[in-house]
């Protein structure tokens, strides 16, 4: 071996050195957060390369985010001291799947320039085979079947595979549905999120030859983050890794976090009985946080029975204690946050100053987002959100983005869909039904049957000679695409405007046209970074981040969920509610299953800390427009006392939280009602006064009614919603101020609109 300087070994304690160093065969890091897994990951990937083990097309190192994936890189290019040639195998499950799977895609009957489907278009595709089957689309909506068949896809249940049980999910139809709905992907080109997976694991278990290939390939594998991978990835890995056996995993099943959504923490359990000999190496001392911030953690995921059980420590020094405080409504934690943020920035906190790179706030859903967002305009405070698509989800942009797919490919025939009438062309229903018949016919795409309808004449007037347009703008882009003639950049602005797209939000009058125009111009900005329009529209179909990059400081918005991994200095947790932190969903689980992942989401959150770490709940929230009240989580009670300071916001809350809510040792219902007393205490009086001024009812006395007068316009028919007492249901029609309601378990009833809370996750 050459005898190159390794000085990456002396920042690492020797657990992590070993880790490191065991270069062959299946090793396991099975430790708490913090404790430098990742580090000792990515220095491993530094050390191969380094050492000249591994070239860096034969290692193969899956990170749970498309941001982790990029600080891998850049932190073993600065390990090594020099750039690394592209790592081209390093990335999420879903990118890796899709490079495979265009390689390969043949092997399972499709096209190498397959579309990849987000969860709308999955819905839409999935609402027309329900319809087609003569099944009421209300009662069986397509969105429930669209989780049914991600729950099966996650499990590597294929429809052939799907137990009988579960294929009689869905009035008896579900496995039916599921193997039409996978006909149809296929006669579109097309796969949905699942499938990346799925069919790269049939391929590998179905042509030897082609697993034997990768298998010699990838010599070296690495997985973050492993508590987290789901059926279909566990064999997906274990395939791979058949043969060199050389894969070191690492994780901490405290931190499982995506339960909901196929993951097997037992993967981890299972890891030495599917690679005999592993060497298991656990790591006990954290080099991220703060004894008060660990002790905090400690505290709160010591409330879950089923985990293995694990001590931390540290050599930092103690600092700040955890910080609690409450508030009156969501808006007014905004409030304080936004000023508590810009304090620790000009270090009037009395601490040094702090930037706001190095700030964020880590919230439970995702609608807690917007008052922070709307705060932090208001006050001028920069940010960025992290965190589930819901950029590209907004309408405007998912329409801009079904006209690029247009241009990559002209047979995608959903896009062909979304667009054919957006802006408006005179294309009604019946014209689109006249250009699916004529694809049908021919056996071609809906754009080749948009082509043959205008040229037999089959659609007059205004909307034909707007058809004609578009079809051969589309031809013309399509051209421009393969000619790669004018920039991506240019020729995504070209196509917004020339369809006139951009047109139809600049003559729109609504108050949300300025922000949907701003959105359009945000995603061309985004576009600058990618190579061609296709790596970009790979790039969002697999988007975990919306991150802009610029220059600018600021604070970083995201969900717990997406926060796995990260770490920041400061660290803001709001919303530590009943109904909210927990979820509603985790509370009204039976078992204590949902609860315990809930409550190991909080010990992500507190354990993203390095310093400062604050918690913080509101007495009030509106909850998609309706207020509601609320108690604080059960979880705030979990924090031990010694390591937790009780703020006071001035002139808001005389009476002291410390009283009311860390009691110890005490029955759940016990503990609720002396949360409630707090309400009972002078500064919530006062709160409440201002409050009843604002249309706010007092917490205390009405849980969880609705409480705004508007609520009844607020639902719309195929809603999904909740009802303390019937659990989650669709709205199948309103009369007056009642709801007709389908629930999932009581079945058809009729209910006052304001006992109703809108459930959509
Ligand atoms: P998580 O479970 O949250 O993903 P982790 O175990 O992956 O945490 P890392 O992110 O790798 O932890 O490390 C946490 C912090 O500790 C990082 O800032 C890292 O640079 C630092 N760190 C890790 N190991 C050491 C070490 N041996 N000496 C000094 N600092 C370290
Ligand atoms: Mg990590």
């Amino acid at each position: 071996m050459a005898a190159r300087p390794m000085p990456y070994l002396d920042d690492l304690n020797p657990a992590q050195r070993e880790a490191v160093e065991a270069l062959e065969g299946p090793v396991l890091m099975l430790a708490g957060a913090g404790t430098g897994k990742t580090k000792a990951l990515t220095t491993r990937i530094a050390h191969l390369l380094g050492t000249g083990a591994a070239r860096t097309n034969e290692i193969l190192a899956v990170t749970f985010t498309n941001k982790a994936a990029r600080e891998m890189k850049e932190r073993v290019a600065r390990l090594l001291g020099q750039g690394v040639e592209g790592m081209p195998w390093l990335g999420t499950f879903h990118a890796i799947c899709v490079k495979l799977l265009r390689r390969h895609a043949e092997l399972v009957g499709l096209k190498s320039n397959f579309t990849i489907l987000d969860t709308d278009d999955q819905v839409r595709l999935l609402k027309q085979i329900i319809v087609a089957e003569g099944i009421d689309e209300k009662r069986w909506p397509a969105r429930q079947l669209a989780g049914l068949i991600d729950t099966w896809k996650n499990r590597a249940w294929t429809p052939e595979k799907l137990p009988v049980a579960e294929a009689g999910a869905f009035n008896h139809r579900g496995g039916e549905l599921y193997a039409a709905y996978q006909e149809r992907l296929r006669a579109l080109n097309a796969v949905d999120f699942g499938d990346l997976l799925l069919h790269v694991v049939r391929i590998f278990q179905e042509h030897e030859d082609v697993l034997a290939q990768y298998q010699r390939w990838f010599r070296y594998i690495l997985v973050d983050e492993y508590q987290d991978t789901n059926v279909a990835q566990y064999l997906w890995l274990r395939l791979l890794a058949a043969k060199h056996k050389n894969i070191c995993c690492v994780g901490d099943d405290d931190q499982s976090i995506y339960g909901w959504r196929g993951a097997e923490v037992g993967n981890i359990l299972r890891f030495e009985k599917d690679f005999p000999g592993a060497k298991v190496i656990r790591l006990e001392q954290n080099y991220r946080s703060t004894p008060h911030i660990l002790a905090a953690a400690g505290g709160v995921i010591r409330g879950n029975e089923d985990r293995l059980g694990k001590e931390l420590w540290t050599e930092a020094e103690d600092g700040e204690k955890v910080r609690l405080i409450g508030h009156w409504d969501g808006e007014e934690e905004a409030r304080w946050i936004g000023d508590e943020i810009e304090a620790m920035q000009t270090g009037a906190r009395g601490m040094a100053p702090m930037s706001l790179d190095d700030m964020a706030i880590l919230v439970r859903a995702s609608h807690q987002m917007r008052a922070f967002e709307d705060r932090f305009l208001t006050i001028g405070l920069p940010y960025r959100v992290i965190g589930g698509p819901r950029f590209y989800e907004r309408l405007e942009i998912r329409d801009a983005m079904a006209y690029f797919r247009l241009a990559v490919s002209p047979d995608d025939d959903l896009a062909f869909e979304r667009i054919v009438n957006t802006p408006r062309r005179g294309l009604g229903d019946k014209a689109v039904q006249t250009i699916a018949r004529a694809a049908r016919g021919l056996g071609v795409s809906l754009v080749e049957g948009a082509r043959a309808a205008v040229e037999r004449g089959e659609i007059k007037g205004k909307g034909g000679k707007a058809l004609d347009l578009l079809v051969r703008q589309l031809d013309r882009w399509h051209a421009q695409v393969q000619a790669e003639a004018d920039t991506h950049v240019e020729l995504a602005e070209q196509i917004l405007d020339e369809s006139g797209y951009t047109g139809m939000w600049q003559a729109d009058k609504t108050p949300e046209a300025p922000g949907r125009l701003e959105n359009l111009k945000e995603l061309v900005k985004a576009l600058e970074e990618f190579e061609n329009l296709q790596g970009f529209l790979e790039h969002v179909s697999l988007i975990m981040d919306n991150e802009t990059q610029a220059s600018e400081e600021k604070v970083t918005i995201m969900t717990l969920h997406a926060a796995k991994g990260l770490e920041y200095p400061a660290v803001f947790l709001p919303g530590w509610e009943e109904g909210l932190f927990p979820s509603q969903r985790s509370m009204d689980e039976s078992g204590l299953k949902g609860l315990e992942e809930e409550r190991r989401l909080a010990y992500v959150g507190i354990t993203r800390a390095e310093e400062l770490c604050t918690i913080s709940f509101a007495a009030n929230r509106r909850v998609y427009g309706q207020w509601q009240s609320q108690l604080p989580s059960r979880f705030i009670d979990e924090l031990p006392e010694a390591h937790v300071e009780v703020l006071t916001p001035p002139g808001l809350y005389g009476g002291g939280y410390g009283a009311a809510g860390m009691g110890q040792g005490r029955s759940r219902l016990e503990e609720q009602a002396s949360r409630a007393d707090a309400y009972n205490s002078p500064g919530w009086k006062r709160m409440q006064a201002r409050g009843a001024a604002r249309g706010v009812q007092s917490p205390g006395e009405s849980r969880n009614l609705v409480i705004d007068a508007t609520a009844v316009s607020s639902f719309s028919k195929g809603d999904r919603v909740f009802h303390q007492k019937f659990g989650y249901g669709y709205v199948m029609g309103i009369e007056g101020d009642k709801l007709d309601i389908e629930f999932e378990k009581a079945g058809s009833k009729k209910v006052v609109a304001r006992f109703i809370q809108s459930a959509d996750r």
